[in-house]
């Protein structure tokens, strides 16, 4: 069993191609470290918003190297923990906003693949959560009537019978569904990667940032290069090196 520990299925479904990289200083507009879903998807709404725009990104592997390309493939409506403890943190309306936007990003990487010919076995076939009980059933009964009195789209509830010959368990006492999608991750990652090379985002592989140099133009650090920004945006949160246990933030940081 513990030759299968550290394999990833996902990772034999696409071969990867090492771009090259970092071995010069360079200036450009924008530099993102980490080349997971946070920073691709960065570059790429950037590139949408301002095609123009220099952007680099420094990869310590590659593209879909870290949690992005070892995914579950979940494509899930949920946000944080469960649409209870979102409510009850930051209030029905909130919630509601957060879980749309959840939503939408759901149909919105249906809509990246289509037009960008990306092949990410993208299915949007749905999601149902499943009771086992009773506890777990009057648990999704709580959550469809938060969603009710969020003015959510109404997900019903399926009965013991139709739950049983979807999921095809007898465990099953009830389900109810809600949309979601399936996708392989790590081909996403590597579409993803390729799609923001095509506008014109160079990625630097295997080339971790060592520091951060702060200042007006901040300067991304590699062994074998620097890359100076007017922005740099943090989406790794380093598992090696110098950079590890840093507070960086998965957001774009905006300076200058
Ligand atoms: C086992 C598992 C299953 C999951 N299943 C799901 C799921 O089904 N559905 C879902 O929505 N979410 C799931 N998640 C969560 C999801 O994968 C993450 O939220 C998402 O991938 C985070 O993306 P990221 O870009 O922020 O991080 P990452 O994908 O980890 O990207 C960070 C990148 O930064 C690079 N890096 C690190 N240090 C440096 C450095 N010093 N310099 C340069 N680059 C650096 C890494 O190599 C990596 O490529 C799962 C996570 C895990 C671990």
């Amino acid at each position: 069993m513990n030759a299968y520990k550290h394999v990833v299925y996902w990772h034999d479904t696409e071969k990867v191609t090492f771009e090259a990289p970092l071995r010069e200083r360079v200036d450009c507009d924008v530099c993102i470290v980490g080349g997971g879903f946070t920073g691709l998807w960065t570059a790429y709404f950037l590139k949408e918003t301002e095609p123009a725009l220099d952007i680099r990104i420094v990869e310590a592997n590659y593209s879909g190297y870290g949690a992005s390309g070892r995914a579950d493939g979940f494509v899930t409506p949920t946000i944080g923990k469960d649409i209870q403890a979102l409510v009850k943190e930051f209030g029905l309306q909130r919630a509601l906003e957060a879980s749309q936007a959840v939503g939408r990003s759901i149909l919105e990487i249906g809509r990246f693949a289509r037009k960008n010919r990306v092949d990410a076995e993208y299915e949007a076939n749905d999601y149902l959560m499943v009771a086992t009980d009773a506890a777990q059933l009057k648990r999704l009964e709580q959550d469809r009537g938060l969603a009710e009195r969020m003015g959510a789209a109404q997900a019903e509830i399926l009965p013991r019978e139709e739950s049983q010959a979807v999921i095809g368990s007898p465990a099953v006492i009830g389900s109810m569904r809600t949309g979601g999608a399936l996708v392989n991750p790590f081909k996403l990652s590597r579409r993803i990667a390729r799609v923001v090379r095509e506008k014109g985002v160079t990625i630097y592989d295997n080339s971790p940032c060592l520091r951060v140099e702060p200042g007006v133009r901040p300067t991304v650090v590699t062994a074998g290069g620097q890359v100076k920004a007017d922005k740099e945006g943090r989406s790794a949160r380093s598992d090696r090196g110098p950079t590890r246990g840093s507070p960086w933030s998965s957001t774009c940081s905006r300076r200058g």
